[in-house]
């Protein structure tokens, strides 16, 4: 059968088609489908052409298959050092093997492709910095994930997730109507406490702008809540934008390259419309990668820079602690130990590496810190990266490869995990429930939120001293 009606080489096209492959439970039709899709080898070859460019093909050509790299994988390390888990093996069985063979591959080869690309790799860069030749299977593991997606041959949930960003231009669905509500909601709901908080839409030449993740209107607005006292408290001139306001995506991980596009243009648009001053993003760290640092090559920014100048939740936060625009209060401090997981996608590919620190440098006495072991910019991936989190069928294969940050929490003996990254936030979730070794983990906003001191001038005033002032 060439195409399958849900599983097939198109991407999602419209609401309805979307709403038909989300009714399929489990994907269960549509991996019954893939069982069956054709390869279209003429159009494989003609995108390898089309879009190999000379940096894959050199790596791929230049790897000396020293096995360097295979220490690096945390995959490797907790498969009990399978040859197989070896990163330069993983991509020269998949990807250089359907260069090799010019696209003349068929569907069984595929599946293989698809499972080595989402199930024993997260994208998280970490052997591209041990390799001597800098190669990174997380950049090539991406690119094959774009030519495994425009043959149809990709996870359910990550066709779901690009189609989301087609549809609604966020990874859930979430519409610009759901998004304002749910700020004015979460602007009323703390004005008890915070009576002048506001959250302004569209406001033009504000020095910030922030951007977000679609799961905190959809599932988390304390998040949003959170972020707005403390940009009150901080007294910043800020704004969110009623379009381009989700900063993630999962077309990133679905290897949807149009959709990427798609969707980094219209938080670009935002950007130009409002013209902030710069742009503030939540605490995520593919959200950041897909936005700040990935983002300006998908929407063809010469610069090789977004709009404006753009910085990470932990940047922020760090900044305005710094420079006194939230305090905190000392009897609030942390005072057990912590660790931190450090995010691959903006601290080993962005060099964001003091800013987690520098925030809980306030929060916290530096004599509760317990180092994770790597840390910072050789820290393992929290196992769930690339999309494994969200793959239904890779669970069991996502649950193992939580082990590694398991052990290297338990290694710290610490039960607070600082966890500034939605992704990273989940697998360590997901490891608590799995494992149940007795950790919590938070975001850096509400340990914030829960420390600073309000200002006075942002108080509730009392009756009486509202009746004195009239
Ligand atoms: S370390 Fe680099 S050169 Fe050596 S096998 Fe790995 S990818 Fe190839
Ligand atoms: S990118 Fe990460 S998960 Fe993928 S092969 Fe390299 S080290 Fe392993
Ligand atoms: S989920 Fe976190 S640790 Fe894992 S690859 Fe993504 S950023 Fe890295």
């Amino acid at each position: 059968m060439p195409q399958g009606t849900l599983c097939r080489a198109l991407p999602v096209q419209n609401e309805e088609e979307l709403k038909e492959l989300l009714a399929d439970t489990g994907g269960k039709k549509y991996y019954a489908e893939m069982q069956e899709l054709d390869v279209n080898a003429d159009k494989l070859a003609a995108t390898l052409q089309k879009t190999l460019k000379s940096r894959l093909r050199t790596w791929l050509n230049i790897c000396a298959k020293c096995g360097m790299c295979a220490e690096s994988c945390f995959l490797y390390r907790i498969h009990n050092r399978d040859p197989k888990q070896v990163p330069a093996y993983k991509i020269q069985t998949t990807l250089g093997e359907i260069v090799r063979r010019n696209g003349k591959v068929d569907n069984k080869f595929m599946q293989h492709c698809m499972y080595t690309a989402w199930a024993k790799c997260t994208c998280c860069n970490r052997c591209g910095t041990y390799c001597p030749h800098g190669i990174d299977m997380g950049v090539m593991f991406g690119y094959l994930r774009g030519l495994l997606f425009s043959q149809g041959f990709v996870p359910w949930e990550l066709k779901i997730g690009s189609g989301m960003h087609r549809v609604y231009r966020a990874q859930m669905n979430v519409t610009e109507e759901d998004w304002v509500e749910t700020c004015e909601w979460m602007a009323e709901e703390q004005q008890e406490e915070y009576p002048l908080l506001e959250i302004p839409v569209d406001k033009e030449g504000a020095d910030i702008m922030y951007t977000c993740n679609a799961r905190e209107p959809k599932h988390y607005p304390e998040d949003i809540a959170e972020m707005a006292i403390l940009f009150h408290i901080a007294g910043e001139d800020w704004t969110v934008p009623s379009k381009g306001w989700e900063q993630t995506s999962l077309s990133m991980f679905a290897g949807d390259w149009e959709a990427c596009t798609m969707q980094v243009k219209e938080v670009y648009d935002a950007m130009e419309r409002l013209k902030p001053k710069r742009m503030v993003g939540t605490e995520c760290g593919h959200a950041h990668r897909a936005t700040v640092i990935e983002g300006p090559y998908w929407a063809g920014r010469e610069d090789g820079l977004p709009p404006v100048p753009c910085q990470h939740y932990v940047e922020w936060l760090a900044e305005a602690l710094r420079l006194g625009k939230i305090k905190i209060d000392p009897a609030k401090r942390i005072k057990e130990p912590y660790t931190i997981q450090d995010s691959c996608n903006y601290v080993r590919n962005h060099g964001i590496k003091k800013a987690v620190r520098e925030v809980m440098s306030y929060l916290a006495d530096p004599s509760y810190y317990r180092p994770m072991e790597p840390d910072l910019e050789h820290n393992y991936c929290c196992g769930g990266g690339g999309g494994f989190n969200g793959i239904g069928m890779y669970r069991k294969e996502r649950n193992f490869a939580l082990m590694t940050k398991r052990d290297q929490i338990l290694a710290t003996g610490a039960k607070l995990v600082i966890a500034p990254c939605h992704n990273c936030w989940d697998a360590i979730r997901d490891l608590e429930e799995h494992f149940a070794i007795g950790i919590r983990w938070s975001f850096l906003k509400p340990l914030v939120v829960h420390a600073a001191i309000i200002p006075e001038h942002l108080k509730p005033q009392e009756e009486e001293e509202m009746e004195e002032e009239a």
